[in-house]
């Protein structure tokens, strides 16, 4: 049978690249074959984000352009997936009527009997239900190749923070079987990955019967082959010392966290409904580097919350200052439908959105700068990811800590733990040398 050609776009967070990994895999057991090229392709999937107003209307503008191409060639199939799908169905049934498929994201595992149907009846159709249960157990993502692969452990939220769309677009929160993620940790090996980091949207809250995250952590580290470990993202509230002490005994385990702050300021916590203060957020930290000296921070910071004033902002400034992270995600607030927030009446002007928001990307820049240069003279132990982007010549590798090192090739290949004496600093990269 002659194969069909999918092209898929994605938007938003790793969990969308890894649903679009998964979406890839139904089509090629399909005998679908990934394009580079919409153009070229039979069916065009965008897999869309509903976090922030901005991915909407990308995504919005995008289809104009698929529409275009099912002008030209009217076979083909057009499909919406994810959060967008599950929060705009009925809007996008309207205003884009030659969407043939809009899935959300609890309803991949019914994408091939879909496609099924829509060759025998050309309907539009539509599975936007969430589940208490889908984990997508027994099913291989199609990943491109590399070095780092994603793989999902958790789905769904049950924090409810204010601000968040993602408890309504992707349902509560559920975790997968050890076996079934340990399977998959495996398989990834076998096609070449050496490092693995694991998802979810509060993945450190990750239960399954008796096994926690450490571990799971634990359980991933004994595959044969894997060299690293990562995760994200967790929340402040469900770190605690059995999962610090699993960081600070499993060298396989990387020597970072990703620590979303959102705010550096109580109130504006409290109304994010973050379950945590300024105070334990500082302490948590502390607690971090007792267990792990040399850890990188990063972070999440949203500015221009509804209420925050000028002086609550400020707090999210010193803390920065105080916590130095090595690296932040920073945003303006974006409101969002069916959220607690959405209802907050008392809301930020954009320009002052947008002031608060370069003056927390200049004072991040700067702090990751300094800090990045305090590393000069110092060792660090590179996994080699591909070229750099300004020259073949020269390769663009990872710390434990996750920073960013260049460094000139010499003889060594992708997968390879190169050490390395840091001699430079620009901006978020470091520049690295041979040690002799
Ligand atoms: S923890 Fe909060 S911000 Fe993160 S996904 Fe859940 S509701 Fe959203």
């Amino acid at each position: 049978m002659k194969s069909r050609r999918y092209y898929i776009e994605t938007y938003g967070c790793q969990m969308n690249e890894y649903d679009s990994e998964l979406v890839a895999g139904i089509l090629e057991e399909k005998n679908y074959q990934s394009v580079e090229d919409f153009h070229n392709a039979d069916a065009i999937f965008v897999n869309t984000c509903a976090i922030r107003e901005g991915a909407e209307q990308r995504v919005m503008s995008r289809l104009g352009q698929y529409k275009k191409r099912k002008e030209d060639a009217p076979n083909t199939i057009i499909g919406v997936l994810g959060c967008m799908a599950q929060n705009l169905k009925d809007k996008i049934l309207t205003e884009k009527p030659f969407v043939d498929f809009v899935l959300g994201p609890d309803a991949y595992r019914n994408l091939s009997n879909m496609l099924d149907q829509y060759h025998k009846d050309e309907e539009t159709l539509i599975n936007t239900r969430l589940s208490r249960h889908e984990v997508y157990e027994g099913m291989f993502p199609s990943r491109k190749e590399g070095i780092n692969a994603w793989i999902a452990i958790t789905r769904g939220c049950d924090k409810f923070c204010t601000f968040c769309i993602v408890p309504y677009t992707r349902g509560r929160e559920r975790s997968r079987s050890v076996e079934s993620i340990v399977d998959e940790v495996k398989r990834v090996v076998d096609e070449g990955f050496v490092e693995i980091t694991l998802l979810g949207q509060n993945v450190n809250s990750y239960q399954y019967e008796n096994s926690g995250f450490p571990e799971l952590l634990d359980a991933v580290s004994e595959v044969e082959g894997v060299r690293r470990i990562r995760y994200t993202s967790p929340h402040p509230q469900d770190i605690d010392d059995d999962l610090l002490e699993v960081m600070r005994d499993n060298p396989k385990i990387c020597n970072h966290i990703h620590l979303p702050l959102q705010s550096g300021s109580t109130e504006v916590l409290e109304r994010m409904n973050r379950t945590y203060t300024r105070e334990e957020y500082l302490r948590l930290v502390d607690r971090i580097y007792e267990y792990l000296p040399d850890c990188g921070i990063s972070t999440d910071i949203i500015v221009g919350f509804p209420g925050e004033t000028e002086e609550q902002f400020m707090e999210t400034v010193s803390m920065m200052r105080q916590v130095r992270f090595d690296n932040a995600f920073m945003f303006k607030y974006s409101a969002r439908p069916y959220t607690k927030a959405i209802e907050f009446e008392d809301t930020v002007p954009d320009e002052v959105k947008s002031d608060r928001l370069q003056h927390i990307i200049d004072l991040q820049n700067e702090i990751t700068l300094e800090k990045n240069r305090e590393l000069i003279g110092t060792t660090a132990q590179v996994l080699v990811e591909k070229d750099s982007k300004k020259s073949d010549k020269q390769w663009m590798g990872r710390t434990d800590e996750n920073r960013i090192v260049v460094f000139d090739k010499n003889g060594e290949l992708p997968r390879d733990v190169v050490p390395l004496r840091i001699y430079d600093a620009q901006g978020v990269t470091l520049f690295g040398e041979h040690l002799n």
